[in-house]
């Protein structure tokens, strides 16, 4: 079964606040688009990754040193404006004609750079068993309410016992996927399970873990150093 990877890079990170687009921000001396690659490599045979126009070549030679790492073959190429059409662009490549079509494909924001490998293989197990997505969710800990008006009234409180908040990578069947950005170009979807599912696909949970969280404030990048520094030692022991 031919497993292949989009990682979903293209955006510019402007809430991180840094003088390079976040896939470049280096976490222990690696780019946070490298740590995204390290955290699916295992659980595919190639990684597309989608970069931003203007910075493809950075983001090739920031990922030269995990190609040789993982030995997975590895193809940049530019984003699109929205994060849907960067993942159009990719499956457009993987499905190109005269290459070997993927079975199953997983897609991972590259911001969620330091999720458990063993989410990607649970999700993967799920689509291996008849599903035709799965996606990492985790129980919501915040007390949740609707908007607040323009004078500041509340909404009301939503349960959050009933809400998950969804991470990637979502892994879904080849064909499935494919088909569902195609025939919806234009849905301004913000992950691949809405596509699959508005064209009629079943998409299961499976559970997310905490460092699957997106890094996408300022605040985030102690606890995304931390992890990358554990994750380096562990490599290098
Ligand atoms: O903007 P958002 O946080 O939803 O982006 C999620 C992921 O999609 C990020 O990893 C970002 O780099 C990627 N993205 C992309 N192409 C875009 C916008 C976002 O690959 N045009």
């Amino acid at each position: 079964m031919r497993i292949a990877a989009v990682v979903t890079a293209a955006g510019s990170g402007s809430r991180l606040g840094a003088d390079v687009p976040k896939a470049l921000v280096p976490l222990s001396g690696r780019a946070l688009v490298a740590w995204a690659v390290v955290s699916v490599a295992d659980a595919c045979d190639e990684i597309v990754v989608t970069a931003p126009a203007s910075h493809v070549a950075e983001v090739e030679a920031a990922l030269l040193e995990v190609e040789a790492l993982t030995g997975k073959p590895m193809l940049v190429i530019p984003g699109g404006a929205e994060r849907q059409q960067s993942v159009s662009a990719a499956l457009d490549v993987l499905f190109a004609p005269g290459r070997p079509i993927p079975d199953v494909v997983l897609v991972h924001d590259a911001a969620r750079a330091f999720q458990d490998p063993a989410v990607a293989q649970a999700a993967i197990n799920a689509v291996k068993g008849g599903a035709d997505g799965a996606i990492p969710v985790l129980a919501i800990v915040d007390t949740l309410v609707e908007a607040p008006a323009p004078t500041g009234e509340l909404g009301a409180t939503v349960p959050r016992e009933s809400l998950r908040a969804v991470q990637t990578p979502q892994v879904f069947s080849g064909q499935a996927l494919r088909a569902a950005h195609r025939d919806q170009p234009h849905a301004a979807a913000t992950d691949d399970a809405q596509l699959v599912r508005a064209s009629g696909g079943r998409v299961v949970a499976v559970e997310g873990h905490e460092w699957g969280f997106k890094v996408t404030r300022p605040s985030d990048l102690p606890l995304a150093e931390h992890l990358a520094a554990q994750l380096l030692s562990k490599e290098n022991s």
